[in-house]
């Protein structure tokens, strides 16, 4: 972005990433997913603490993101999840030495070419399985023939078989869980015979902190590094309690007004004043990913209050009741996540405005953290 269309920002806590990603486990044991510029708090930020923390490899969605991972100089093992489309997609993979997903037959040809093209001798692949995502990958009955296509191309050498759980972040879903999980293993056993020293990958964050941990095999968390509780609202409750949300956003407010009893704010004209208040108006909006449909249903900190929004949220702008705080001026900060809390009050989430729009933190993240200048403390 070459010039800001807002004042407001993004903060992102590296030190919270660092310590949520020690939270998982062993290093050894991990894949962490830093797909869609880390799920918007930022690629290469991200992938140089978890580097630094000892992270062994990393989960992309593409090719290109993991060759800008490479051209950063990172040495790590990588899996662009959403598989190789192109033949750029192949060349980039292979000349980068990528760890591309084999998602079905037709990519075997594909990858032996890539690897032959740039002279690599040996290019490691990853073996996807679907085992009831219904997205990407073989059917566990297909093991033994992809075993065996994949004995004629030596240049390709299987590393990780990967697959994807649909559903181990509800409870409710258990049983499902466990038959994705005995798909998996029978996937595994028809290619351990032709690749003895293939590693399983299999958990999300809610397999990495929660029951199925020690049957996930190399977990892949993602939203759990960003400070997400994957089991929110589920009853089940996470072993090590506390995760720590990274990314706050802060909207400077412009001005402060009286709006007298009667009177109204914004569009539409959704909101008049029952009695005489004082607004505030912060540069946040829907332009900036924070949703028109949360519209008089939020509130926001400021000095370290919770206070209402009012009126209808505008493209960058939104006003604020704080009536109660009379000392709030012109270039405080409104936070509409995260931020300093007084005792008494608390920051508001990701999880709580997935909530409110009947979405999920991972569409917060992706969409504030995308469309807010960051900051990186
Ligand atoms: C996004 C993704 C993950 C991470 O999921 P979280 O719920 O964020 O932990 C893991 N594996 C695959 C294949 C994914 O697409």
């Amino acid at each position: 972005m070459s010039c800001t269309f807002t004042p407001a920002f993004c903060r992102i806590d590296l030190a919270a990433i660092r310590r949520n990603f020690h939270r998982m486990g062993s290093p050894a044991d991990l894949m962490p997913v830093i797909k869609s510029d880390a799920y918007g708090h930022g690629l290469l930020p991200v992938a140089r603490v978890l580097a630094e923390e000892g992270a062994l490899r990393f989960a992309v969605g593409t090719a290109d993101e993991g060759a800008e991972l490479r051209r950063a100089g990172m040495g790590q093992e990588i899996v662009p999840l959403m598989g190789c489309l192109t033949g750029d997609d192949w060349r980039t993979a292979a000349a980068c030495g990528l760890t591309p997903l084999i998602t079905c037959f037709d990519d075997i040809a594909a990858a032996a070419a890539a690897a032959s093209a740039c002279g690599a001798r040996r290019l490691p692949v990853a073996l996807k399985c679907d085992t009831g995502m219904g997205r990407l990958g073989f059917a566990p009955e297909d093991a033994p023939a992809l075993a065996e296509r994949l004995r004629a191309h030596p240049a390709l050498a299987p590393r990780l078989a990967l697959s994807h759980l649909s559903s181990v972040d509800m409870p409710t879903e258990d049983a499902y869980t466990e038959m994705q999980i005995r798909r998996f293993e029978r996937f595994l056993a028809g290619l351990r015979t032709a690749f003895p020293d293939i590693l399983p990958s299999l958990g999300n964050s809610a397999a990495t902190l929660g029951p199925a941990r020690q049957r996930s095999g190399i977990c892949r968390p993602g939203l759990a590094l960003y400070g997400g509780d994957p089991f929110a609202g589920t009853g089940r409750e996470l072993a090590d309690g506390s995760l720590e949300w990274a990314m706050s956003i802060a909207a400077p407010i412009l001005a402060v007004h009286p709006l007298r009893a009667g009177e109204s704010v914004s569009y539409g004209r959704i909101f008049t004043a029952p009695r005489d208040m004082r607004v505030a108006v912060a540069a946040a909006g829907y332009a900036t990913g924070y949703a028109r449909a949360l519209s008089g249903r939020v509130s926001l900190l400021v000095r370290g209050r919770r206070v209402p929004q009012v009126g209808r949220i505008c493209m960058s702008m939104l006003m604020l009741d704080v009536s109660a705080l009379p000392e709030t001026t012109r270039g405080d900060l409104a936070w509409a996540l995260g931020g300093p809390a007084e005792p008494g009050d608390r920051p508001v989430d990701a999880q709580e405005l997935a909530q409110l729009l009947d979405t999920i933190p991972y569409e917060i993240l992706c969409l504030m953290g995308a469309l807010n200048p960051r900051r990186y403390v």
